[in-house]
């Protein structure tokens, strides 16, 4: 028997570390979490993919009363862009969300953001690792008040990921 250890290792910025694109991005991505249809969650995803020809498309949760239909703000962005710029490398992905859930109704817009990051779910990973197995790696920027997670690629939110049979 053999024994084997995964490790990711991630970096945390204060949003004012970040560089000005990247800043735009975060940005992006927490303005998009207004066009969020969360009728049923009440959770509010943003995300914005900077592209290698450095626009910026962006998506935010889509929600439906039969629920699986509904679709994650990450694979309406990713989804989006690869109609948009087939065959283009998505170089970073910004995702940011808010709810009001829990929150006192005279907390300001800006501290309903997550306190900590938050994380793409396991299918949104697997959609964006065939984008990233296809055209290179998508950096991660993981929008929190508390400072900004960033992580080199999508495979490293996804270890011993599924890629192809
Ligand atoms: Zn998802």
């Amino acid at each position: 028997m053999e024994e084997r250890k995964i490790e990711t290792i991630y970096k945390v910025y204060g949003y004012d570390e970040l560089t000005a694109e990247d800043r735009e991005l975060v940005d992006a991505a927490k303005q998009m979490t207004q066009t969020s249809f969360a009728p049923y969650s009440k959770f509010h995803v943003g995300a914005a993919i900077r592209m290698d020809n450095g626009n910026i498309v962006l998506g935010s949760n889509q929600e439906n009363a039969a629920f699986p239909s509904s679709l994650c703000a990450e694979r309406t962005a990713c989804f989006q862009a690869s109609a948009l710029y087939p065959g283009m490398p998505m170089r970073k992905i910004a995702i940011a969300a808010w709810t009001r859930l829990h929150q006192p109704e005279e907390t300001p817009h800006e501290l309903c953001f997550q306190k900590k990051p938050i994380s793409p779910c396991g299918s949104c990973r697997q959609a964006l690792l065939e984008y990233e197995a296809a055209y290179g790696p998508i950096e991660v920027l993981l929008y929190g008040r508390e400072g900004i997670a960033v992580l080199p690629s999508i495979a490293s939110l996804l270890p011993l990921c599924f890629t192809t049979f």
